[in-house]
């Protein structure tokens, strides 16, 4: 019997798999393996520098592995850019919004991008699901915080619905309600079966809402832990690690 590697890998929704990759023929990720499943939230976390923005840049297709291969929901973000990224929502540390466009104009005219239509009823279900305001729908974003705007780019990932969502940094900046909503607005995506990544450096915050837990170090997954079961982490003995591993890089700078 014949195994479809397409069908094979639908199972995980990104996968990385023996991964080697970096920049002008510097290695920066040293066979990195990294599996996200279908309603899983994965946080991988290291030092400045550790890769982890390199790690969300294989899913985009932005670098090609020169060995390993990366699948998003079973296409190749390589060969196949635009089919990749179909399946894929990408919110950026600093969300990119057109700032003279209100919340609805932005969702309806990066949905347009995207090449799907969603009436305006849908527009606005995801505007509220995300948790925005009503008040702040037909407002320029021009205005509007950190956590709005990514408000605005979670109502966009729901309404296009996307099976995998890559986030950079997301809670850096925000202030503790923020987070807080952040988290219960991740959990909501998870119900609906996306596969989060999220890079970050924010050990607890990562502990709270995380399924699994990776640490990067000089481009390799040095450990992977998990929320439930026999691995359960137990996150002071990470942050006494991971804080180590920060004190290090810092002797050695
Ligand atoms: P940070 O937490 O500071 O954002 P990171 O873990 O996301 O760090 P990366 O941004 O992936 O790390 O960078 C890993 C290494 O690759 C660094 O040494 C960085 O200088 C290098 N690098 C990143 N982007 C490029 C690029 N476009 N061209 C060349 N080198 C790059």
């Amino acid at each position: 019997m014949t195994i479809d590697i397409r069908e094979a890998s639908r199972a995980w929704t990104l996968e990385a798999l023996g991964v080697v990759a970096g920049y002008g023929g510097r290695t920066i990720l040293h066979q990195l393996d990294l599996r996200i499943r279908a309603g899983e939230i994965y946080a991988l976390l290291g030092a400045n520098g550790a890769g982890k923005t390199t790690a969300l840049s294989l899913f985009l297709g932005f670098v090609a592995p020169t060995a390993g291969q990366v699948r998003v929901h079973g296409v190749d973000p390589v060969a196949q850019p635009g089919e990749a990224r179909r399946h894929l929502a990408y919110i950026p540390e600093n969300v990119a919004l057109y700032e003279h466009l209100t919340a609805r104009e932005n969702v309806a005219y990066l949905l347009d991008l995207a090449g799907q239509n969603a009436g305006a009823d849908a527009i606005a279900r995801a505007l509220a699901a995300a948790g925005l305001d009503a008040q702040a729908f037909d407002r320029r974003v021009g205005g509007f915080s950190k956590g709005m705007r990514q408000k605005v780019a979670i109502a966009l990932a729901l309404a296009r619905q996307v099976p995998a969502l890559l986030l950079d940094e997301p809670t850096s900046g925000l202030d503790p309600q923020a987070t807080a909503e952040f988290s219960r607005l991740l959990q909501l995506l998870r119900a609906q079966g996306v596969a989060i990544l999220m890079v970050t450096h924010d050990l607890l915050g990562a502990a709270h809402v995380a399924d699994r837990i990776g640490f990067l170090d000089g481009g390799r997954l040095v450990e992977e832990v998990a929320a439930a079961g026999d691995e359960r982490f137990d996150v002071r003995a990470l942050h006494r690690r991971y804080a180590g591993q920060a004190d290090a890089l810092e002797r050695s700078a």
